[in-house]
């Protein structure tokens, strides 16, 4: 085309559409699912390849259920077509929908080994969870009003998972095979304990190398690294706590090694520069850490009374999120020695060395 001018600047580089569209070009296509979550939508993940593959369901909402099934209509699929659904880790807007879909379909439902118990028993593990996080929130500070407040939010949201049976284990390292990719399964824990990608590398073809992240990183937000009871802990397990930044960075320095020309993540656009976007990340927590040990050099303090310093009043619903985040980058400190924690009357509180 010549002779029109475009009013518009020449755009950075690609567009969210450009990105979808490489990912399309090698037969996976996301569809993005409604959630009742402040993160709003979830994006699920179809391989069009044999077999026919999901990664990550959405929440067991009908709206989700029905917005999936259009979007897998205009490909030309029912739900009744999945013959693989691949789930990535143990949060509700991610496999939510998976056993309504596997009861439907008959698909097969890999996620990774440590997992199987907790989605399988997926009320059993919400309650212990929610157990957990209220000891960890009362020994950090929160008041007991918010915690009691914020137990009925979690029941509340419980609904939106359900129990599924996994037929299919995978091991970290392993390979999925696929008619005509390989998928390796990578566990890449942080975000939760249970965090799994897939890499889809066609570079030796000349294709693109594809990572699906879900959760482990994510471009408009922060993936919140949350204190997690670990995947094999006992039913009376009080801590210690799980290192979850500690662990998410570590994961985060795995992924930042590989050759990857695209990252398709669980919420928001495609990544394209999974690198830069790494090095940030990484830069806020060590910023954050830096802040966090002056606050601590001022004066002893909670957890809680950190996250109120940093983030002013905080949300009920958000107690927890910004209470793990706090204890993520003490995890840091503490690990460095720059700072030690004190426990009197049930109350941990932080000091500088
Ligand atoms: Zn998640």
């Amino acid at each position: 085309m010549s002779g029109q001018a475009s009013p518009d600047p020449p755009p950075d580089g690609p567009t969210e559409e450009d990105l979808l569209a490489r990912a399309a070009a090698q037969g996976i296509h996301r569809l993005a699912i409604p959630t009742p979550f402040m993160v709003g939508r979830v994006n699920a993940y179809l391989i069009e390849d044999s077999p026919l593959t999901l990664v990550d369901s959405g929440p067991n909402s009908g709206k989700a259920l029905d917005e999936l099934e259009q979007a897998l209509a205009a490909r030309g699929h029912a739900i009744e077509d999945i013959e693989l659904l691949v789930i990535t880790h143990q949060h509700i807007d991610h496999f939510g929908l998976a056993s309504i879909l596997a009861r439907r379909s008959g698909a097969e439902v890999a996620a990774l080994e440590g997992l199987v118990p907790y989605l399988g028993h997926f009320r059993e593990a919400a309650e212990l969870d929610d157990r957990f996080a209220e000891q960890m929130m009362l020994l950090h500070g929160i008041p007991a009003d918010v915690v009691t407040a914020l137990r009925a939010v979690s029941a509340s949201f419980r609904a939106w998972g359900a129990a599924v049976e996994v037929t299919r284990p995978l091991r970290d390292g392993e390979e999925l095979r696929l008619r005509d990719r390989t998928l390796r399964v990578l566990h890449r824990p942080g975000h939760s304990p249970s965090d799994t990608v897939l890499y889809d590398d066609r570079s030796e073809i000349g294709q693109h190398s594809i990572m699906l992240a879900a959760d482990h990183l994510i471009k408009h937000i922060s993936s919140n690294p949350l204190i997690a009871r670990p995947l094999d802990a006992a039913p009376d397990f009080t801590g210690p706590r799980s290192q979850a930044l500690v662990d998410y960075i570590a994961s985060l320095e795995r992924t930042r090694a590989m050759e990857l020309s695209l990252v398709l993540p669980g919420h928001g656009e495609p990544i394209d520069d999974h690198v830069a976007l790494i090095d940030k990340r990484l830069r806020l927590h060590e910023r954050r850490a830096k802040k966090i040990h002056s606050l601590i050099a001022a004066e002893p303090r909670t957890a809680h009374e950190i996250a109120v310093e940093l983030w002013g009043n905080i949300a009920v619903t958000q107690a927890y999120l910004t209470l793990s985040e706090v204890l993520g980058h003490v995890d840091l400190l503490l690990a460095d020695h720059s700072v030690i924690e004190r426990k009197s009357n049930g109350v941990v509180r932080f000091h500088t060395a």
